[in-house]
């Protein structure tokens, strides 16, 4: 379909005109002669400057320390970038005016390599930006002990279903005119100590800020700070409107640009750095007594940095919205529960599933509440499908020799240790109990730990440990480097998926929504989203009580073995048609609602 340069209405055959050896169509004669008398008003939207004017309707500006749009760009750990890329997803899809800015890491987080006793090795990513990213020509710097830290800036863009897209600016240090310690600040996602994460944090912020307006980005009405890793970009913009307006630190105004989303439900995972160290980097940026009205007396926390100075504030599930209330009292805070990009964690199979059922799914989440009426064979067998190739995948990857028929059950997330992977192996006897007298179930775990999170690591050599405990018994296995490929493979190819973070730790958890775009149903712990998620014996199954706050190990795995043996294995091998119904049901109920679309449309309409 042809547009009609004149009025934008669709043009016909019969009006045409050829100007300069093209030609051109129009919807009649009225545009065909107004374009003949004057055609170089109507030519320029072909030209650059439509770029530009586009860059200068942005009105919001995204920051997040990791953004996750791919696998195959590594600048991600974990939920939080995956977050912040599949929200980025869906403002593409519905042409939210946006542009996001992040940190280009050169050396990506890490590929885990297991050895035979589970010890995990880091291996630094080997990946080419320029196979992905395209660079800008722009420059900017920031002021650290008194030397120029110089950046530039690489561009990906991010396309919607009607082909809008979004810009992620990747900041990028790596530069001749930079000393080598400022080279490298861009080599890892955290990595290093605190005063490379301070440095890292300021160039995100205040570089960030500063690149967007040499970019062009003049029209910003929003920043949007996701999590307080970018906090610093407060700092900026209370400066810059200062050197602006050539007066006193406008704190209202400042509030009035930004938006916070805080991730984090305890207080020793907020980022905190001590003033010494803040000091030496900025040098007098603003004065000291300012610093701490804003952050803190004892160290600089960026989450009060962010709270002080954002007129929007929201936690990410409804439960992590009065968890957050409850830590910082003096705050409104309200919540937004988060969501998966449904094309991007959809399989193959249930996408023609869905094509030819609900064919307008790409670009309506919210249709997959017409699931329901998809015949329960066709789940079954595209579930199957999505099994089959995943158990091949497996058996290929470690020869483990899984089983196609039997109860597969995944766990695969960070290998935190408040998550509590090695829940479900608290009492091997009733587990193999269970497996015995019940039905036969196996799983399937992957997960990175963090660096330095010794516990982290343990976590995972006691999974390898219980699996070789239950060889001949029950089949366990660690997969190697989780990462968004292997994830998709993961929630669409297992039966049921398992979530045992100690409350009130799970501020969201997103995984158990990815599953659920494949009908993938939960057993999980009611914390996070899976309080809002659970509908028991419909979308999946509760572990303990919602009245517990704390949570008690024991009591927690003796609910999840219960929950095992009394109702899922028997629905799984007796109840087929039932176990099909709630496959159904998950996609109905929980992927037409925890999706990014939905997300995006509450920021859009609460946030910015
Ligand atoms: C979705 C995802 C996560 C987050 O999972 P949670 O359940 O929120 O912990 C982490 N890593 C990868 C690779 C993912 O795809």
């Amino acid at each position: 379909m042809v547009k009609d340069p004149v009025c934008g209405m669709i043009a016909k055959e019969e009006f045409k005109y050829e100007f300069k050896g093209k030609i051109f169509y129009f919807c009649s004669n009225l545009c065909k002669n107004e374009f003949k008398n004057s055609p170089d008003k109507y030519l320029k939207h072909g030209h650059k400057s439509y770029h530009d004017e586009e860059i200068k309707q942005r009105r919001i500006a995204y920051f997040s320390m990791e953004i996750g749009i791919d696998s195959s760009i590594p600048t991600y750990s974990g939920g939080l970038g995956i977050l912040a890329g599949d929200f980025i997803k869906s403002c593409a899809d519905l042409k939210v005016p946006l542009v996001a800015v992040t940190l280009l890491y050169e050396k990506g987080y890490f590929i885990q390599k297991l050895n035979a006793q589970g010890i995990q090795q880091e291996l630094p990513v080997q990946w080419n930006r320029k196979d992905f990213l395209k660079p800008l020509s722009n420059k900017v710097s920031i002021k650290i002990e008194n030397r120029d830290t110089f950046i530039s800036a690489w561009q990906y863009d991010v396309v919607g279903v009607s082909g809008y897209s979004i810009p992620i600016i990747f900041l990028d240090t790596d530069l001749e005119e930079n000393s080598e310690y400022d080279k490298g600040l861009n080599d890892f996602l955290y990595g290093g100590n605190q005063w490379y994460r301070l440095l890292q944090e300021l160039v995100l912020g205040i570089g960030g800020v500063r690149m967007l307006h040499s970019l062009g980005y003049s029209g910003i009405k929003k920043y949007h700070m996701n999590e307080g890793h970018a906090s610093f970009l407060t700092l900026e913009l209370l400066n810059e409107m200062k050197r602006n307006k050539d007066s006193k630190l406008d704190f209202e105004a400042v509030r009035e640009l930004c938006v916070f989303t805080t991730h984090t439900p305890v207080p020793a995972g907020h980022d905190q750095f001590p003033y010494d160290l803040v000091n030496n980097a900025l040098r007098g940026f603003l004065p000291s007594g300012v610093l701490k009205m804003l952050c803190g007396e004892e160290q600089l926390n960026m989450t009060f940095l962010a709270l002080n100075l954002s007129k929007y504030i929201n936690g990410v599930a409804k439960k992590h919205g009065e968890v957050s209330r409850s830590m910082f009292p003096e705050y409104s805070i309200e919540s937004i529960t988060n969501g998966v990009h449904s094309f991007t964690w959809v399989c193959d199979s249930f996408k023609i599933l869905y094509d030819k059922y609900i064919p307008d799914w790409k670009n309506d989440s919210f249709s997959l509440r017409y699931a329901l009426s998809i015949p329960g064979d066709k789940i079954w067998k595209a579930h199957q499908e999505a099994k089959n190739g995943f158990i091949d995948y497996v058996n290929e990857k470690t020869g483990s020799e899984m089983d196609y028929k039997t109860l597969t059950i995944g766990f695969a997330r960070r290998a935190a240790s408040y998550k509590r992977a090695d829940l479900i192996f608290s009492d091997f006897d009733r587990l193999i109990k269970i497996a015995n007298d019940a039905g036969k179930i196996q799983f399937i775990f992957s997960g990175k730990a963090h660096p330095q999170d010794g516990m982290g690591k343990d976590l995972i050599k006691r999974i390898i440990t219980a699996s070789k405990r239950l060889e001949g018994k029950i089949k366990v296995v660690y997969l190697e480097n989780y990462d968004m490929e292997l994830a998709k493979l993961l929630v669409s190819g297992v039966d049921l998926w398992l979530n045992t973070p100690r409350k009130p730790q799970e501020a969201s958890g997103t995984s158990g929504m990815k599953a659920a775009h494949n009908g993938v149903p939960s057993l999980s712990i009611l914390d996070g989203w899976w309080i809002e998620g659970c509908i028991e014996d419909i979308t999946g199954w509760s572990i303990g009580t919602p009245q517990n706050t704390q949570s008690n190990d024991q009591q927690d795995a003796s609910s999840l073995y219960d929950k095992l043996e009394f109702a899922i294995i028997p629905t799984f091998y007796n109840g087929r048609e039932y176990w099909i119904n709630m496959m159904r049901h998950s996609i109905a109920i929980n992927a037409s609602f925890f999706n990014t679309q939905r997300m995006v449309q509450q920021y859009v309409l609460n946030a910015y």
